[in-house]
């Protein structure tokens, strides 16, 4: 199946993983970086990884990884890799200058009908299209690392981008397979982060009370609540651990409020130094800062597990 083409504008880790997925359904995909012998090492990294994958099982698509690799083209100009394609995924660093240089230059190159998305974790597409001639057609769609085994998506418009592009970009992410939300306007942190930072300073706040060790902490999380999570959220939780919703508020709200009002702190929550030393010491002793790269490389192969499980579903 021959399908449009997809142009991708930095090639670092994002890049190269919205490369990969998009190729695995058989997109056409044009790579392109301001740094040439960057490209050259994606280029080849990608096809590295997805030989990888195929041997270990965890290749995405019904293509061979060769298939996968011959739709993707390491593109030497910008032009050349815009040119013709349906949507553009911005994946340069987070930098808001850089950003709002690289989308003027987007903006030139905009054809009708292109949509250009941001894979920007922080900035809003307000921050860096506003003065733009085709500004109705960008806005961000924001991946997880690593975006090949965590398919979520969130999709943030700008005020000013059209219903109809945010309608046509979450197609497009379930077409290739991810698991877009949209957001209705931009907020700080859009919606992942938000939830993450939640769950962060309750960790914080029962370390620094001595409750438990960084290592239990941890626990709780991924011998526990982390398990659910994998499959339903925090609001289906309620639902199914009471006779519904309304049932699970008249239950539990009282009690939820009292362990709140004794135990959460002000926020915001300072993620401050000389915790993160204690918690880093800690560490040390199972997870010291050398293992780190080994560490995620365990993790990935145990993402691709749970997403397969996942694909299952
Ligand atoms: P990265 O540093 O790995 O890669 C960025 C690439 O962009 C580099 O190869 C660089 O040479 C290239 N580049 C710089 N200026 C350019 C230009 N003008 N034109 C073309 N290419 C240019 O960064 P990354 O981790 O891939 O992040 C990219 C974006 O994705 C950022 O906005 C980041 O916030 C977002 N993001 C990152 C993660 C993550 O965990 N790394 C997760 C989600 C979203």
């Amino acid at each position: 199946e021959n399908k449009s083409k997809i142009a991708i504008v930095g090639s670092g880790l994002i890049g190269q993983n919205w490369a990969m997925i998009f190729a695995s359904v058989g997109y056409r995909v044009a790579i392109y970086d301001v740094v040439p012998e960057q490209l050259t090492r994606a280029h080849a990294l990608i096809k590295d990884t997805l030989g990888r994958y195929e041997k270990e099982g965890h290749l995405r698509g019904k293509l061979t990884s060769t298939e996968q690799i011959q739709n993707i083209t390491a593109c030497s100009s910008l032009t050349d890799c815009l040119e013709g394609a349906v949507h553009v995924q911005e994946c340069v660093p987070e930098d808001l200058n850089l950003k709002v240089t690289v989308f003027q230059e987007l903006d030139k190159h905009c054809s009708n009908g292109m949509v250009v998305a941001s894979s920007s974790s922080c900035l809003p597409a307000s921050s860096f299209t506003e003065s733009l001639e085709h500004r109705n057609n960008m806005l961000v769609a924001h991946p997880i690392n690593p975006p090949y085994f965590i398919p979520l998506v969130e999709i943030v418009p700008a005020p000013w981008t059209d219903q109809a592009v945010v309608n046509k970009t979450r197609a497009l992410m379930e077409n290739i397979g991810q698991s877009p939300v949209t957001l209705k306007y931009e907020a700080p942190g859009f919606a992942l982060n938000r939830m993450q930072y939640a769950i962060i300073n309750e960790s914080w706040n029962m370390y620094q009370t001595g409750l438990l060790s960084a290592e239990d902490i941890d626990r709780v999380c991924h011998t526990g609540l982390g398990l659910r999570y994998a499959f339903i959220g925090p609001l289906e939780t309620m639902h199914l651990n009471a006779n519904g919703m309304v049932d699970y508020c008249q239950r539990y709200a009282d009690g939820a409020e009292k362990v709140q009002k004794e135990t959460f702190k002000q926020i915001p929550v300072k993620y401050d130094i000389p915790t993160a030393e204690k918690i880093q010491e800690e560490f040390e002793s199972y997870l010291p800062l050398d293992k780190i790269p080994q560490r995620r490389t365990w993790r990935d192969g145990w993402l691709a597990a749970l997403a397969s499980l996942k694909l299952a579903d």
